[in-house]
C-alpha cells in the first residue's frame, strides 16, 4: 500500500487519480513541481490590461448577462465598467454564475484576457469577495497539472502536509558543503519548499536552480558511474557472426547505402565482433535512413543464432517495421523468424509470440514497450535496439538492457538538440553520425500561411493527388473542446470536424480517412495499410504520425495550427515527407498573430536541418522563460531542460568528472550520501 494513506484527506479514490498523475508515493508528491504559479496581485485598470494577461479588476456589472447554448455548451456573458474602461467576460459551462451578475453589482474578478473576433473578454473569471481577495494578495500559489476529479486546491493541501513532514526529519543534505558553497545553491530543503510555496520571485528561481542541478546531477553521475562499470565488463567474442544474411541483403536493396549509412553499419559489425558490449547512437535526422542499419545489425546478429530486440515507441511505427522486416526476409528467402510484441494483441496472440522467443525460434522481436514486460522471456538476447530513443529516455531503454547480461544496445534518434549537448547526454554511447540523406532527395519545400490561404492550398493538394501523390493534415486535436483550452474562445481545428469540413470541399472521388491515437489498435492499422498502398489520398490525423512513419509516396504535409506546436514536433512531422524520389511540400497554417510565432515558424521555412532548427528554438526561448515549453523529445528530465540551463549541466560535468577521479567507487565515507541517493536512483529508475 502506498505511503500516500497516511496524509489526511486522501483515501484510495484521491491515491487512484494521484497516480493517474504518476503520483505513487510521498516522494512523487515531493517532487511534482507546479506548472506555474499563481500571483494574486492588485487590481488591474481595465484600460491597461493587455491580452493573454492573467489579472484581477474590480468593476460593476452594467449589463444584463447574455446567455447563449451551443449543443453541449452555454456561454455567458456581460459588460463590466471599473470607470477607467468597459470589457466583456465570458463564462463556458458556468451557470452558476448568473446568481453574480447583476447590475450595478460590484464584483473582484480575476481572469485571462483572451481575444477572440477582434474583441477583447475576460475569460472564466473567478469571482472574490473583498475579504477573500485580501488574503490572497501579494502571494504566489502553486498551479499543478491535473486530473479530472482532484483539484488544484487539494494538491496544494497534500503537498504542504508531506513539506512539513519533509522538514522535521530533513538532517543532511546530500550534496557535500564545498559545492554547495560553489556552485551558489540553496539546501535541498530550501529548494522544495520554495518551489511549491515560494515567498517571492527570486526564491523560486534559486531553488530552481538546484533542483535542476540535481536532476542533471544524478543523471549524470549515473551514466559516468554506470559507463566505468560496463567498461570493465568482459562478455565472450560471439562465436560464428557472419554477413552472409547482411551482405545478401545489402545486394537486393533497390538502392545503394550512402556512406553514411555504411560506415554506421562498419561501426556495428565492428563493435560486435569485441569482447567489450556495443553501447552505439546512431545519430541521424529524420529520413536519413536509419531503420536498414538496424536491420542489418539484427541480421548480422541471426548469422550467430542470436536473438535481437527492436524497440519502437508506437504501435503504428512497430507494425510498419515488423512489415518491412519480412519483406526483406521474403525477398532474401532468410531463414529468420520475426515475430511482433505489442500491447494490444489477444493474450492468445502475445502467448503464441512469447512462446516463440522463449524456444529461440524467433531471433527477431519487434515491438512497443510492451517488449519490457515480465511474461518476454528471451532466450539468448544479445542485442537491444531503441528506434526514436529520444521518446523512451533512459529508463525504459535501461530495462530492456536488464533483460541480459551480455547485451550489445544500439539506440537511434533524430533527437534534433544541439550537438554538443548530444555529445553530454549521450555520453555512455559512441555515435555514429548519419550525416546526409540518400542522394535522390529533393528538398522540402516550405510554406508558412494563414487561414485565407486554406482554399489555395487545398487546390494545390488535388493536384498532387491527380500525380498519385498523397497528402497528411494534422490536427492538434481529436475532438472539439477534447481538453481543457486557455481561454475558451481559442478555436483548434480538430479531427473530426475537419475531415468533414474537407470533404464537403473536396470532390468526392478523393479519398479521405482519419487517424489518431484513441482509435482501436486494428482500426490503426487497416488505415495505414491503406495509406501504404495508396488507397487513401488524405490522411488526417494528429501526432500519433509524429516519429517513424514510412511512406515516400506522401508529398504534402499541412500542418493545422502549427503555432501550437514546438519546432521539434513540426521538423519530425514535416520529415514524414520528402522521402522518395519526388518534389514533397510542408504547409504550416500559422493561426496566431504573435510575433513570437512567426518567427519560429520562420526557422522551420528556411532550413530542413534538424540541429539548426534545435539550436535556433533555444535562440528564440531564451533562457527567460522559466519554465520553458516542455521539450519534445530528448531525456526526460522533470524540470531541467537541457537548452536553457545548459550552463548549469556544464557545472554538473565538471563536478561529476572530479568527484568520480578522485573517488571512483565513490568508497570515500564522505561521499556516502551521494552513493546512497545514486543506489537510491539507480534500483528505482532502471527496474521496472
Ligand atoms: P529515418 O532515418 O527517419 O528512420 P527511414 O529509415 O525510415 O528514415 O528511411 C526513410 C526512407 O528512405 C525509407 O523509405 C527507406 O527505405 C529509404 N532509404 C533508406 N536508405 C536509403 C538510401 N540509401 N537511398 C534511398 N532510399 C533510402
Ligand atoms: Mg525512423
Amino acid at each position: 500500500m502506498s505511503d500516500l494513506i497516511q496524509i489526511k484527506g486522501i483515501g484510495e479514490k484521491t491515491i487512484k487519480l494521484l497516480n493517474k498523475l504518476g503520483i505513487n508515493n510521498k516522494e512523487d508528491l515531493l517532487y511534482y513541481y507546479p506548472k506555474d504559479y499563481e500571483l494574486f496581485s492588485d487590481f488591474s485598470n481595465i484600460c491597461d490590461i493587455h491580452i493573454g494577461d492573467v489579472v484581477t479588476i474590480k468593476a460593476y456589472v452594467i449589463t444584463k448577462p447574455l446567455i447563449i447554448r451551443k449543443n453541449r455548451f452555454i456561454l455567458t456573458t456581460c459588460k463590466v465598467d471599473d470607470g477607467t474602461g468597459r470589457i466583456s467576460c465570458s463564462w463556458f459551462n458556468s451557470p452558476f454564475i448568473l446568481s453574480y451578475l447583476k447590475i450595478n453589482n460590484e464584483l473582484i474578478l480575476r481572469g485571462k484576457v483572451v481575444e477572440s473576433k477582434n474583441k477583447i473578454y475576460l475569460s472564466q473569471a473567478r469571482i472574490y469577495s473583498n475579504e477573500q481577495y485580501n488574503k490572497l494578495k501579494g502571494k504566489l500559489l502553486p498551479i499543478y497539472n491535473l486530473t479530472k476529479g482532484i483539484q488544484n486546491q487539494s494538491i496544494r493541501k497534500y503537498v504542504s502536509v508531506i513539506l512539513k513532514e519533509y522538514d522535521s526529519n530533513f538532517t543532511k543534505d546530500y550534496l557535500p558543503k564545498f559545492i554547495l558553497k560553489e556552485r551558489e545553491l540553496p539546501k535541498l530543503c530550501f529548494a522544495l519548499n520554495s518551489i511549491h510555496f515560494p515567498n517571492e520571485y527570486k526564491d523560486l528561481y534559486i531553488a530552481r536552480n538546484r533542483l535542476v542541478y540535481d536532476e542533471f546531477f544524478i543523471f549524470y553521475l549515473s551514466i559516468k558511474y554506470l559507463k566505468q562499470i560496463k567498461s570493465k565488463i568482459e562478455i565472450g567474442i560471439i562465436k560464428n557472426l557472419s554477413d552472409i544474411f547482411s551482405k545478401k541483403v545489402i545486394e537486393n536493396l533497390p538502392f545503394n547505402l550512402t556512406i553514411s549509412q555504411k560506415n554506421a553499419y562498419l561501426d556495428i559489425i565492428k563493435d560486435l565482433n569485441k569482447n567489450i558490449p556495443m553501447n552505439r547512437l546512431i545519430q541521424g535526422d529524420v529520413g536519413s535512413g536509419k531503420t536498414i542499419i538496424a536491420f542489418l545489425a539484427m541480421f548480422y546478429m541471426c548469422s550467430a543464432n542470436k536473438q535481437s530486440a527492436f524497440m519502437c515507441p508506437t504501435e503504428v511505427l512497430a507494425k510498419q517495421h515488423y512489415n518491412n522486416i519480412n519483406k526483406i526476409i521474403y525477398d532474401n528467402k532468410l531463414p529468420i523468424k520475426a515475430i511482433l510484441i505489442l500491447g494490444s494483441q489477444t493474450k492468445k496472440e502475445r502467448k503464441i509470440n512469447e512462446q516463440l522467443i522463449k524456444s529461440k525460434e524467433a531471433l527477431i522481436a519487434i515491438g512497443t514497450h510492451a517488449l519490457l514486460s515480465k511474461e518476454v522471456e528471451f532466450n539468448d538476447l544479445s542485442l537491444v535496439i531503441t528506434d526514436e530513443q529520444h521518446r523512451f529516455g533512459v529508463n525504459q531503454r535501461k530495462a530492456l538492457e536488464n533483460k541480459s547480461k551480455e547485451i550489445n544496445t544500439l539506440v537511434m534518434s533524430a533527437t534534433p538538440i544541439p550537438r554538443t549537448l548530444a555529445l553530454l547526454l549521450y555520453s555512455d554511447l559512441n555515435i555514429s553520425l548519419i550525416k546526409e540523406k540518400p542522394i535522390d532527395r529533393i528538398p522540402i519545400k516550405n510554406a508558412i500561411i494563414n487561414e485565407s490561404y486554406r482554399n489555395n492550398a487545398y487546390n494545390f493538394i488535388q493536384k498532387e493527388i491527380q500525380k498519385k501523390h498523397q497528402a497528411y493534415i494534422v490536427c492538434p486535436q481529436v475532438e472539439p473542446n477534447d481538453e481543457e483550452l486557455p481561454g475558451s474562445f481559442l478555436h483548434y481545428e480538430n479531427v473530426y470536424d475537419y475531415t468533414k469540413k474537407l470533404k464537403e470541399i473536396l470532390p468526392s472521388n478523393i479519398n479521405i480517412q482519419i487517424l489518431h491515437g484513441k482509435m482501436k489498435s486494428s482500426e490503426k492499422e487497416k488505415i495505414m495499410q491503406d495509406f501504404y498502398n495508396n488507397n487513401i489520398d488524405i490522411l488526417v490525423s494528429t501526432t500519433v504520425i509524429e516519429v517513424g512513419i514510412d511512406n515516400p509516396n506522401a508529398t504534402i504535409m499541412m500542418i493545422e495550427n502549427a503555432d501550437r506546436f514546438g519546432l521539434a514536433t513540426l521538423h519530425q512531422l514535416r520529415g514524414r515527407v520528402g522521402r522518395g524520389k519526388n518534389q514533397s511540400y510542408a504547409i504550416f497554417v500559422n493561426t496566431s498573430n504573435s510575433e513570437i510565432s512567426n518567427k519560429r515558424l520562420e526557422v522551420l521555412k528556411h532550413s530542413n536541418d534538424g540541429f539548426y532548427i534545435a539550436d535556433h528554438d533555444l535562440k528564440l526561448r531564451g533562457p527567460g522563460d522559466i519554465f520553458g515549453v516542455k521539450q519534445s523529445g530528448s531525456i526526460e528530465f522533470n524540470i531541467a531542460d537541457i537548452y536553457t540551463d545548459k550552463e548549469i549541466l556544464y557545472k554538473v560535468i565538471d563536478d561529476v568528472s572530479k568527484l568520480l577521479l578522485n573517488d571512483p567507487q565513490l568508497l570515500d565515507p564522505k561521499n556516502k550520501s551521494i552513493k546512497d541517493k545514486l543506489n537510491n536512483y539507480l534500483e528505482n529508475k532502471y527496474v521496472l
